[in-house]
């Protein structure tokens, strides 16, 4: 089995980590938190002291931090991880960042002979555990299909999204949708309450009706509709409306870069930023809900 280098343990990095552990990979890891790396090693990964010695000897080395500059540092920086990884090893960034961002590290791995792709992905925390991941994947054919059997150990659906950057540029309009419609449902499901509807009645009849979407049917801001959403746990453990902002941001920088104009990109953008600017940033996004209600948004529902 090939040997893994993983960087980054948080909400999505360490249930990706364990299901590769769990296909048998040789998997050795590191993570800035000290939580993080505890928790790896009870998952059966080998913890060493800092990033750059993850690519010692590695294979594959696959990233999993929170923005763009991270992801640089780490690979690009004196001292990071395209210095020290071995002749024939596969770079593989599956952080959100920015499309030009991802094309800088593409550049990079090529001046070092390293091959890279941006795989993004799609599912969430549950989809990492579940290993049922969606991943958009932008590079090489040729590296894609060396990847394609450790993405596959970590997700369901691998997509060939174009050359360098495209999986970012996928990534983003993704989010992009999910940011808008979250709060489009948000707004559905405070109306109906008010007009005496049951949000679970409303989710069953809109689920087969027109209006019908992930965040309404699967998602549901709603607490109590579905167990296993982040809405059911007071807005824990999901996507946090701080990443969401994050992923808005490079939706308008790459607006910006393209003359794209995204009006309704816009007003959700500005809507998480009051919602995140309000303490609220760790929640799911799903509890900006708590804002369209008009609720103190930093307490969730009981
Ligand atoms: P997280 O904050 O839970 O985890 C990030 C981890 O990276 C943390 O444990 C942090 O300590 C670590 N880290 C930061 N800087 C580091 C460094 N220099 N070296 C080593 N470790 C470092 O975030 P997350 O929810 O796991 O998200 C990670 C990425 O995945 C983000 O780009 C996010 O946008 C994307 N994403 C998240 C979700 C989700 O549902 N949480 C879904 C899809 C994509």
């Amino acid at each position: 089995m090939a040997r893994i280098g993983f960087i980054g343990l948080g909400r999505m990095g360490l249930p990706m980590l364990r299901n590769l552990v769990a296909a048998g990979y040789a998997v050795r890891a590191y993570d800035v938190a000290e939580i993080a790396r505890a928790e790896a090693q009870g998952a059966g990964a080998e913890i060493v002291a800092g990033a750059s010695e993850t690519a010692t000897e590695a294979q594959f080395l696959i990233s999993m931090v929170p923005t763009g500059r991270h992801v640089l540092e780490i690979h690009t920086a004196p001292g990071g991880t395209l210095a020290g990884l071995p002749d024939g090893a596969l770079l593989i960034d599956c952080s959100t960042i920015a499309v030009a961002e991802a094309r800088s590290l593409h550049a990079a791995g090529a001046e070092r002979g390293i091959p890279v792709l941006d795989a993004p992905v799609s599912g969430g925390v549950m989809g990492a555990q579940a290993g049922t991941l969606t991943f958009m994947v932008g590079g090489e054919v040729g590296a894609l299909d060396r990847a394609r059997p450790i993405l596959q150990a970590m997700g369901r659906n691998v997509f060939h999204a174009g050359p360098a950057g495209n999986g970012q540029a996928a990534k983003v309009c993704n989010n992009l949708l999910a940011g808008i419609s979250m709060i489009a449902v948000s707004e559905a499901y405070t109306l109906g309450q008010r007009l005496g509807l049951d949000p679970a009645t409303l989710r069953e009849i809109v689920s087969t009706s027109t209006g019908s979407c992930h965040a309404l049917v699967n998602y549901p801001p709603v607490p109590g509709l579905l167990p296993n959403v982040p809405s059911s746990r007071a807005y824990r453990n999901g996507f946090a409306a701080d990443l969401m902002l994050k992923d808005l941001r490079l939706a308008e920088q790459a607006a910006m870069e393209t003359q794209s104009s995204l009006p309704l990109g816009s007003l959700a953008t500005a809507l998480y930023g009051l919602f995140c600017g309000s303490g609220s940033g760790d929640l799911d996004y799903s509890a900006v809900i708590r804002m369209i209600e008009g609720a103190p948004a930093a307490a969730p529902h009981p």
